[in-house]
């Protein structure tokens, strides 16, 4: 085959460029404007980097002009529920659809089913989608807000669920997207406070968790126990394992530890151990629990919680020491309001704490005891 001159090039991309120029089907648009407004239109092209109407046209069309923030995004799908007939942020969904024909029998299969929750579980989550969705994806999210941190974990679970589970069936990721955007946009996640923080949802995990941890024998069983039940930081379980204790229970000032023993079967270890930001006045600790960890004939950060935390972690990868007091923490709520399980935490302020150890500790000692029920133990005997 001959090799193509110059020339014979240039006439092939003549002809091409003619070709190209017929082909054009480019259509005109203009814009009519005020002579006055003239001046302002074309200082803010330049202000916003055009050259040209033509240059804003394309990149308007790209979709690189204007810059769509997450806010407005969440704007456009508040706004398109209002008025029917728009397009919402969910490709293929018009408007409310996507959620309110949401097919419930189905989600409550892919959660059972495919995700094999407990029935329980599955059905928590379907009927909070159901009872919230109205709510959720609409201008209405904010009456959420108001609601306790406990029933905004419980809302927040299901949602993000229903994204998955919307993946799962129209493997489309969008809905997931849009429901993290809400929660994070109207601040639904409790995560700003403590509560939130250690709150964990779902009562099945719980329980199997604290199951396989009462499990454990031994030295190291015993202080697993110990954490659990007493809910205490590191640095007061040594405190309190090594501090006399004092005989006087009668309005005692002194800096040893007091401790009640209730007919119930549970001890109350009057603490007051201050420590900089972090308060300790008092822990509930079955009896017979408090009794075996102060017989230890050494308790340390090294070996003994040390060797309790790798334990834990060889038993399941994510368990570990300060879970224990997370645990303790949600089980109590399950009884307690948040601010009583605080008190028992160590995060309380000092006259809420003064008052329960005056005047209402029989009272919070039988709520300790019903909250381990709940998680099918009796306290009293462990
Ligand atoms: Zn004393």
């Amino acid at each position: 085959m001959p090799l193509k001159t110059e020339v014979e090039d240039k006439i092939i991309n003549q002809k091409y460029q003619i070709l190209k120029v017929i082909k054009d089907n480019r259509k005109s648009l203009t814009a009519r404007i005020k002579p006055e407004d003239l001046p302002v239109f074309n200082q803010r092209l330049k202000l916003f980097g055009f050259n040209s109407l033509n240059e804003l046209a394309h990149d308007f069309i790209a979709g690189k002009f204007p810059q769509i923030t997450e806010d407005r995004q969440i704007d456009n799908l508040v706004s398109n529920t209002q008025s029917n007939g728009l397009k919402s942020v969910l490709e293929g969904g018009c408007d409310r659809e996507f959620y309110e024909r949401a097919d419930l029998k189905d989600i409550y299969n892919y959660y059972l089913n495919i995700r094999k929750f407990h029935p329980k579980t599955s059905h928590d989550l379907v009927s909070y989608f159901k009872r919230f969705r109205d709510q959720f994806f609409t201008e209405k999210v904010e009456d959420i807000r108001i609601l306790t941190p406990r029933m905004r974990s419980k809302i927040i679970e299901a949602f993000r669920k229903f994204g998955q589970y919307y993946f799962y069936r129209f493997n489309n990721d969008q809905c997931t997207d849009l429901v993290i955007k809400i929660i994070r946009r109207y601040s639904l996640n409790v995560g700003n406070t403590d509560h939130g923080k250690l709150y964990i949802v779902d009562d099945n995990y719980l329980a199997d968790k604290i199951k396989l941890l009462l499990e454990m024998q031994g030295e190291i069983g015993l202080i697993i126990k110990f954490g659990l039940f007493s809910g205490l930081r590191e640095e007061e379980l040594v405190y309190v394992h090594k501090k006399p204790i004092c005989p006087n229970l009668g309005g005692c000032g002194c800096d040893k530890l007091h401790v009640v023993n209730k007919p119930n079967g549970i001890s109350v270890v009057l603490i007051q151990w201050h420590r900089g930001h972090k308060k300790c006045y008092f822990s509930l600790i079955p009896t017979k629990t408090w009794e075996q960890f102060r017989k230890l004939p050494s308790f340390d950060y090294n070996p003994h919680i040390k060797s309790a935390h790798s334990f834990m972690k060889a038993k399941d990868a994510v368990l570990h020491f300060m879970w224990l007091r997370k645990a303790h923490y949600n089980v109590m709520c399950r009884i307690m309001k948040p601010f009583e399980a605080n008190i028992l935490a160590g995060r309380a302020k000092t006259v809420d704490a003064k008052h329960y150890a005056m005047y209402e500790l029989d009272l919070m000692s039988n709520n300790y005891v019903d909250a381990w029920s709940k998680f099918g133990l009796n306290i009293s005997l462990v």
